[in-house]
């Protein structure tokens, strides 16, 4: 039995829920990202409180620091960093192959690079890859995949689906924690040939659900999104599709529309670290002095509780006084805005009215520009 179902659809668009064993993720959905088993800035509470349901955290990071016999000694990741909630986490193969200067060697078994932490040597393999998400415990474990930079040569891509592919099978035998899922990956660049061949090659293996990897590494938006709107429609239609990396507003009703069940992405706590907040009129930047004296919440009609209680003005002081508050506020309401906007697309699903949703959208965060604002986000 499938852990997915749709329950709506509008166009290539779904809603539906995905059954985990910590619980359900009704999607589309936002997964805030929690690369060291933190959500840099909210405590577990307020991720719930905010309205997310899954968290994702990272192979990579944990196995470095602070190990994952540490992990599992203290009762699992779950319980390790106090949230109970669906955890995904990924494989680690965004982090090797991304991380390019530290790659030793890439062969058919695996990579042998260097930790970015301490510089020593480690090996990744896909029986490491499923081994060490067991450990940890997640609800939804990635499978160990190449991921090449977008302009990468058609050969290195044309590799990458190969040994994507054969560690795909790898990984499905090892294996795996208690009711834990596993999602294939697809490479390919946008290739058409070469993603259609993954697409088609992991799907045959028998995932409980799918990713497109390797898009939103760089290259044209145009050409992601196209690759996007016909591959998504490969992937089995009762199995869940995440694309991997995307958390812009437009960015996620783009992909939502096209198909993509899930996503992931570090850019509202990233931005909120960096002062900025997204907005109905776009990003603001709370540095900025004009800041200064603006009673105003951080955006009107937002109900995270930054805007119920705080100005632009606390915030914008408290971020240019380096204030660790003012980061948490920032990061508190720029992932409530993307949960919100997220779970308005839902809705719109299932009310079959995605295309006026993302037009009433676009108009709002026009506007909003259009009104002397910062770019649109
Ligand atoms: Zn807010």
């Amino acid at each position: 039995m499938s852990a997915f179902r749709v329950s709506a659809t509008d166009g290539a668009a779904r809603a539906g829920v995905l059954a985990t064993a910590h619980g359900e993720v009704p999607t589309p959905a936002f997964m805030p990202v929690g690369t060291k088993a933190t959500i840099k800035g909210l405590h577990p509470e307020r991720v719930r409180e905010l309205g997310g349901s899954v968290v994702l955290a990272n192979t990579y990071h944990l196995f470095f620091r602070p190990g994952i016999a540490t992990i599992e000694e203290l009762g699992g990741l779950h319980r390790f960093m106090g949230w109970d909630g669906p955890i995904l986490t990924d494989s680690g193969g965004f982090q090797v192959f991304s991380l390019r200067h530290t790659i030793v060697r890439a062969d058919g078994e695996g990579v042998t690079f260097r930790s970015v932490y301490d510089g020593a040597m480690a090996r990744f393999t896909p029986e490491l890859a499923a081994d060490v998400q067991r450990r940890l415990g997640s609800d939804v474990a990635m499978c160990f995949d190449v991921c090449p930079a977008a302009d990468a040569p058609r050969e290195v891509h044309e590799l990458a689906v190969q040994r994507t592919t054969a560690w795909a099978a790898r990984q499905l035998a090892a294996p795996r924690a208690p009711g834990q899922l596993l999602f294939g990956i697809a490479q390919g660049g946008t290739d058409p040939g070469l993603r259609r061949r993954s697409v088609e090659e992991v799907v045959a293996l028998g995932f409980d659900g799918h990713a497109l990897g390797g898009l939103s590494v760089g290259e044209d938006r145009e050409a992601m999104l196209d690759t996007v709107e016909w591959a998504a429609p490969l992937l089995p239609a009762g199995r869940a599709r995440y694309f991997m990396g995307i958390g812009d507003p437009l960015g996620i009703l783009d992909v939502v529309e096209r198909g993509i069940d899930m996503f992931d992405c570090v850019l509202p706590t990233r931005l909120g670290r960096t002062g900025t907040a997204l907005t109905w009129e776009g990003r603001l930047n709370l540095k900025n002095a004009r800041f200064g004296r603006d009673g105003r919440p951080l955006d009107e009609g937002c109900p995270c509780a930054a805007c119920e209680r705080f100005s632009r003005a606390y915030v914008s002081h408290l971020v240019r006084q380096q204030e660790l508050l003012g980061l948490i506020l920032l990061s508190e309401h720029n992932v409530r805005f993307l949960l919100d906007l997220t779970a308005g697309a839902r809705a719109a699903i299932e009310r079959r009215e995605l295309g006026s949703y993302r037009r009433a959208v676009l108009d709002r965060l026009g506007s909003g520009v259009a009104a002397g604002q910062e770019a649109l986000g």
